[in-house]
């Protein structure tokens, strides 16, 4: 008889949990996998899928503003918010339903219920008794931060909420400079809401390229989004009309509702996880080492509950490489370096590798590639937005350290240019490519004069 009820227990149904689950049972291992809300996790639920969704409903009345450039008429076109939500919720309930049938064929038991550990071998289900299992993997993710130590911090709501709102306001304030802030003010922008954005920093998308986020900035507000920077919130008051929060610059701002998207912590609330010997690190995160192993000898965890990359491939693939490890015997880990990201801000960035901030200060002499521009689409009905480009180049080795691109499709561009940067590519190879025209991704490939910031001059 087996030493333990489970080979493997998964706490967290979400992108790691579920691709380590399904790849383990499919090796023939005993595995269970708990969920306490909804299988799928915040990717699927409550994040980057619904987000989109959310992305895609609010371009349109942008693109009928250029279609009638195009020659369309198409006024009198209105937007319903609930019909969205309806048909936004079949197709999470559809996806997270794919989830557990994928589960269950690879064979995985799937459990709804809160886990906790009582032990390193010993998982304890709300309400569904206690289990043992050889190894546990904790892949619960993460949870929206607000603070909670100003007047009238009760009334925000984070990203959680806004995919479920009852109606939508006339106008929002979103506090915050990261992914969630920047992405649902171009949502709550493009679906008509009247939208501010406050961020206490100097400039948006802290971490992203200086001259990207400057631009990104740029293209908000010509699309109407207020950026208010250097601000932060003090006090928020409810009035009839609803709140007026009072900033730090002193001036008031009246709103609908207040959005905070100032980050996500890893949640390992109520896990038990020092009953376990699990330590977490400095920012709360589960401490792993690069096979996703924690100070417990026979505890893993992947996905944002280790703070590493906060990215739903991310999880999938650390998940994926824990499963190898364990069940197939084949020692994996996840290489962090080249990860591309998108932001679906409106427009949308792209980008991999370094910044030229981050590139100057670790490898010194660079050859930076810049363009800024007008796509053909745009030029044609008479439009203002610009994309921009920008390559990062060691200047001894020539390799490219950093590539990023603000405009249309600049998720789908960075996918392609992440491979050619994984891999090492040079700025001649790169330039060897033949452009595709007329595509906005050919200016990549086209870029040969150096691009100098102001600040170098002639020392650059
Ligand atoms: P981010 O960490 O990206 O941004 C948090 C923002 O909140 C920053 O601008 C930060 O400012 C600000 N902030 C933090 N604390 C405070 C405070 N006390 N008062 C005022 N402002 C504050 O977090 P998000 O919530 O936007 O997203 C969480 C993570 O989820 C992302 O980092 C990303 O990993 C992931 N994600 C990825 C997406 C994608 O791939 N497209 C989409 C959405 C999320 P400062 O810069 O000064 O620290």
């Amino acid at each position: 008889m087996a030493k333990y009820d489970y080979d493997l227990f998964v706490i967290g149904a979400g992108s790691g949990g579920v691709r380590a689950a399904r790849l383990a049972a499919m090796s023939g291992a005993r595995v269970a996998i708990a969920e306490e809300h909804r299988v799928g996790g915040t990717c699927v639920i409550r994040g980057c899928v619904p987000k989109k969704f959310m992305v895609y409903a609010s371009e349109f009345a942008h693109n009928a503003g250029i279609a009638e450039g195009y020659g369309w008429s198409a006024s009198g076109a209105t937007f319903d918010w609930k019909k969205f939500l309806e048909a936004k919720d079949r197709e999470i309930a559809r996806l997270s339903g794919i989830y557990v049938t994928n589960l269950s064929n690879a064979g995985a038991e799937v459990v709804h219920a809160k886990a906790r550990l009582k032990d390193a071998h010993t998982v304890e289900l709300e309400g569904k008794g206690t289990y043992t299992a050889e190894k546990v993997l904790i892949a619960t993710g993460g949870r929206p931060w607000k603070p909670t130590d100003f007047e009238g911090a009760e009334h925000i709501i984070t990203s959680e909420e806004a995919f479920h709102l009852p109606e939508l306001p006339k106008r929002v304030l979103i506090a915050g400079g990261g992914y969630i802030a920047v992405e649902f003010a171009g949502i709550f922008n493009g679906l008509g809401v009247d939208t501010t954005l406050v961020y206490r920093g100097a400039n948006i998308l802290r971490g992203f390229d200086d001259n990207i986020r400057a631009h990104v900035a740029e293209e908000m507000k010509k699309r109407g989004i207020k950026v208010v920077l250097g601000c932060q919130h003090e006090r928020i008051e409810k009035t009839a009309a609803g709140y007026v929060s009072h900033m730090s610059s002193g001036s008031a701002i009246e709103t609908d509702l207040v959005m905070f998207a100032t980050g996500r912590r890893p949640y390992t609330d109520g896990l038990g996880l020092e009953k376990a010997g699990v330590k977490l690190n400095e920012a709360g995160a589960v401490a792993v080492d690069k096979f996703s192993k924690s100070s417990a000898d026979n505890i893993w965890a992947v996905g944002d509950v280790t703070d590493r990359i906060n990215l739903t491939p991310v999880a999938i693939r650390e998940g994926a490489a824990f499963a190898q490890t364990e069940f197939y015997g084949n020692p994996t880990s996840f290489d962090h370096d080249m990860v591309a990201s998108a932001v679906f801000s409106q427009p949308p960035v792209g980008s991999v590798g370094l910044s030229e901030a981050d590139a100057r200060h670790q490898h010194g002499k660079l050859d930076i590639y810049l363009s800024k521009f007008r796509t053909m689409k745009t030029t044609f009905y008479g439009g203002e937005e610009r994309c921009m480009i920008k390559l990062v180049v060691d200047a001894d080795s020539q390799k490219i350290l950093g590539c990023h691109v603000v405009g249309p499709d600049a998720p789908e561009i960075i996918q392609m240019a992440a491979i050619a940067l994984k891999m090492g590519v040079t700025k001649a190879q790169w330039d060897s490519t033949c452009a595709v025209h007329p595509t906005l991704a050919e200016e990549l490939v086209t870029m040969r004069e150096k691009y100098v910031p102001q600040e170098l001059g002639a020392a650059a």
